[in-house]
């Protein structure tokens, strides 16, 4: 029988307004190549066999062109266009996958947005996943968060050892996830008329089926890029990484 494969679902369908560019963020360059192009390179690197990536319906050709064919990502089986939010564009990627007929065991879901993703954290991830089948990678947060009231001030003050700011990629095994993003789409007009906010995948996972999402220790250094500070700081990690 053929081995189940690893897969991985990379987000780049966002326009990324919080930045203020013209350029959606994840095709801005840091050191001379578009920010998607390093987290498609991690992937490339580990153990994952199949990677989809999900981008907007006008930046497809771009993305086959100038991002999966001139760098020879062998791994990209498939760039689909995503849709409104990120949860639509990760169903999007999901259905993809699915579509590969293949036996599917673990799947990643990544934010193409965040270029020092690594195939070490790539590979404890799926590690855990083996184990708990939904795992989450993030860092114990370093400032004391407070949960505001609808006034402005603070309302609650969660004790610091028990926050974590969570990243992805987000892991989990392939069939759960997958049916908890139906299951997702099927009730998706009730959550929004109780003003539900979707904005990652351990929520899916854990408001869906009754799996329990475990958090994974990975690295301060894989953020984001949201804001123009963002920038800055993927400048400065990428001159220490090549030295
Ligand atoms: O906007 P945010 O920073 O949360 O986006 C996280 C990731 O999800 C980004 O890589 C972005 O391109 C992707 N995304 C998407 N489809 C959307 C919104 C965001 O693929 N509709």
């Amino acid at each position: 029988m053929e081995k189940k494969k690893i897969a991985a679902v990379v987000l780049a369908a966002g326009q990324g307004k919080r930045m203020g560019t013209e350029t959606a963020k994840q095709y801005l360059l840091l050191d001379g190549k578009p920010v998607l192009y390093y987290a498609l390179h991690a992937f490339e690197k580990s153990e994952v066999d199949i990677v989809v990536l999900v981008t907007g319906k006008d930046e497809i050709k771009y993305c086959k062109e100038e991002i999966v064919d001139k760098f020879g990502f062998k791994k990209v089986q498939a760039v689909v266009p995503g849709g409104k939010e990120r949860y639509h564009s990760v169903a999007c990627g999901l259905r993809a996958l699915k579509a590969q007929r293949k036996e599917i065991e673990v799947v990643h879901i990544h934010d193409g947005a965040r270029p020092f993703v690594t195939p070490a954290m790539i590979s404890k991830l799926i590690a855990e996943t083996r184990e708990k089948e939904a795992c989450v990678i993030g860092t114990p947060v370093k400032d004391t968060i407070k949960i505001a009231d609808e006034e402005g001030y603070c309302a609650q003050t969660p004790p610091r050892n028990k926050v974590w700011a969570v990243q992805t990629p987000q892991t989990f095994a392939f069939d759960l996830v997958s049916g908890a993003y139906e299951k997702l789409l099927a009730c998706e007009d009730e959550l929004l008329a109780q003003g539900v906010q979707i904005t990652d995948d351990a929520m899916v996972v854990e408001n869906m089926t009754q799996k329990k999402v475990s958090l994974v220790e990975g690295e301060y250094t894989n953020i984001k890029l949201t804001t123009p500070e963002d920038l800055i700081i993927a400048e400065s990690f990428m001159k220490k990484l090549k030295k």
